[in-house]
């Protein structure tokens, strides 16, 4: 909803709170089969993304989500081969993944073509590895690839999806982290963009009780800052298959062969620190 024509603000009602972004214009909107997307030219961060009037991504900030998203998780799995990542429609994500030379596939199930296509047109430098020889882009629910997919095929499954209704509900279920656990390989990793630590303490605790529920043998969290995403104050919750997640291959990281903006072994742990509400909400 926009305050007047120069400002979109995303008000999160159930916590009396709003976020507003200058901006200069609209540059794009359209109504697809599964919700509406609009591109904004603001006059600070960029070019900016929303879908139903909820902020995905701009120029200035998705670093932070899109290294986290993907780097820590790909430095704590032993050799990561075959990445699945579920939404990531934007294609920062996928971007990351394959900035990592040992992964040799990369599939990217979003269910909403036209998040891509406007990605590529909207934000080129997200979609740089869209024509990777690795990157597989394909435009169905994740909820069914996941449930056809072979058992112990991959080594990393992303869930970067829009927030827990519509069509991201049914990803955010212990029906589907269990599908999840059968398609990973033994030593395999799950991570799940889990909303805001400040905002949705339940929705975490709950994904917790379902993944191990589910079956993983470890369930972790990652805090960082999300400037544009409600409370500024964002995680994503990790799962393994037999693995301990608390360490990662602090080495590989610090002689990692690419560039981050955020990322690295000092961040990695510190993201993994659990403030002590979320500790005593989570704890087993
Ligand atoms: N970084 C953003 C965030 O955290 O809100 C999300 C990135 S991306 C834009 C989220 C994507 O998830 C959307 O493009 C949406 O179409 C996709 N998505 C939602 N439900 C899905 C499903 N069941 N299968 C595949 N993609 C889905």
């Amino acid at each position: 909803m926009a305050l007047d024509d120069r400002w979109f603000t995303e008000i999160n009602a159930d916590n009396g709170a709003a976020f507003s972004l200058q901006i200069k214009e609209k540059l794009h909107e359209e109504q697809t089969p599964y919700q509406r997307i609009s591109i904004y030219e603001t006059t600070h961060f960029g070019t900016l993304m929303t879908i139903d009037d909820l902020y995905m991504v701009s120029d200035r900030e998705n670093f932070l989500y899109h290294e986290m998203m993907s780097h820590p998780a790909l430095f704590t799995h032993d050799d990561p081969k075959d990445v699945l990542i579920i939404g990531g429609g934007d294609c920062g994500t996928l971007r990351e993944v394959l900035r990592h030379p040992g992964v040799r596939r990369a599939q990217q199930v979003e269910i909403d073509a036209r998040v891509t296509r406007l990605a590529e047109k909207y934000f080129p430098e997200l979609c740089a590895s869209n024509n990777d020889p690795r990157a597989e882009l394909h435009f169905v629910d994740g909820i069914k690839w996941v449930k056809d997919a072979q058992p112990e095929s991959y080594d990393l499954i992303v869930i970067d999806s829009t927030d827990p209704v519509g069509p991201a509900e049914g990803l955010f279920t212990e029906a589907f982290h269990r599908d999840c656990l059968r398609i990973l390989r033994p030593g395999g990793i799950f991570i799940q963009q889990s909303e805001s630590p400040l905002y949705h303490m339940k929705l975490i605790a709950s994904l917790y009780g379902a993944l191990r529920r589910a079956g993983y043998s470890d369930v972790q969290s990652l805090q960082f800052p999300q400037a544009i995403y409600p409370s500024g104050w964002w995680s994503a919750t990790m799962a393994g298959k037999g693995r301990d997640l608390t360490k990662f291959r602090e080495t590989a990281v610090r002689n990692k062969v690419f560039d981050t903006v955020y990322y690295n072994a000092e961040i990695h742990r510190a993201a993994l620190a659990m403030p002590e509400f979320f500790r005593k909400q989570v704890k087993g």
